[in-house]
């Protein structure tokens, strides 16, 4: 299983997936800065907002 976040900003396509829950929260609000100019999210959004997602 694996955690996965797709932004929700339009015309946006960053999609960050990772095993581990606390890697995705790190990139979300990494990217959200960089490429958002915005203070990223709290943690408890962002986990809201993940989804699970089945890998092989
Ligand atoms: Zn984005």
């Amino acid at each position: 299983m694996a955690y996965q976040f797709e932004c929700a900003a339009p015309d946006c396509v960053f999609l960050i997936r990772a095993a581990d829950e606390e890697e995705v929260i790190a990139q979300v609000q990494r990217h959200s800065e960089e490429r958002h100019e915005k203070s990223p999210p709290p943690e408890d959004v962002i986990r809201e907002r993940m989804e699970t997602v089945d890998v092989e």
